[in-house]
């Protein structure tokens, strides 16, 4: 499964999770399943994390609902969150396999361990509780028409 995102919402993306620092930062992601079977994201909300720590994160529920009333505005399709690992790699650590209930959903992860050189990685998360597995996604990031 391939996954897309446009170069100005990464961009976005990575500007805030920087200045949220040394906390995760977190948001959700919208778009379109195409037929041809590639997830586009077409919109990123940039979301309060109100656990304020370093290690993990919860998106204050008001502003989810918010962004979820403004996909369906939008004709958007809820297509899972991201949030930042600001010290470790860009992949699923044990708490966020835990709390990856979606297996629908991707989930991008996007690594400031080394601030020059930000990684974003997506993946899916399958599996029951205890036992999950997870699988990288194809992301690509496009640059602006
Ligand atoms: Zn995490």
């Amino acid at each position: 499964m391939k996954i897309t995102i446009g170069r100005k919402d990464y961009d976005r993306i990575v500007e805030y999770a920087l200045k949220e620092r040394p906390n995760e930062a977190c948001g959700l992601i919208a778009g379109t399943d195409r037929d041809d079977g590639i997830r586009e994201i077409k919109k990123v909300y940039l979301l309060t994390n109100i656990d304020h720590t370093n290690e993990h994160f919860s998106i204050d529920p008001r502003e989810q609902l918010r962004s979820i009333k403004d996909m369906r505005a939008n004709g958007l399709t809820p297509l899972g969150n991201w949030h930042s690992h600001p010290e470790s790699p860009s992949r699923p650590s044990e708490e966020d396999k835990r709390l990856a209930n979606d297996s629908s959903a991707s989930y991008l992860i996007l690594s400031l361990e080394n601030e020059d050189e930000p990684v974003l990685n997506a993946f899916h998360v399958e599996g029951e509780q205890g036992q999950r597995s997870v699988r990288k996604e194809e992301l690509i990031i496009k640059e602006e028409e």
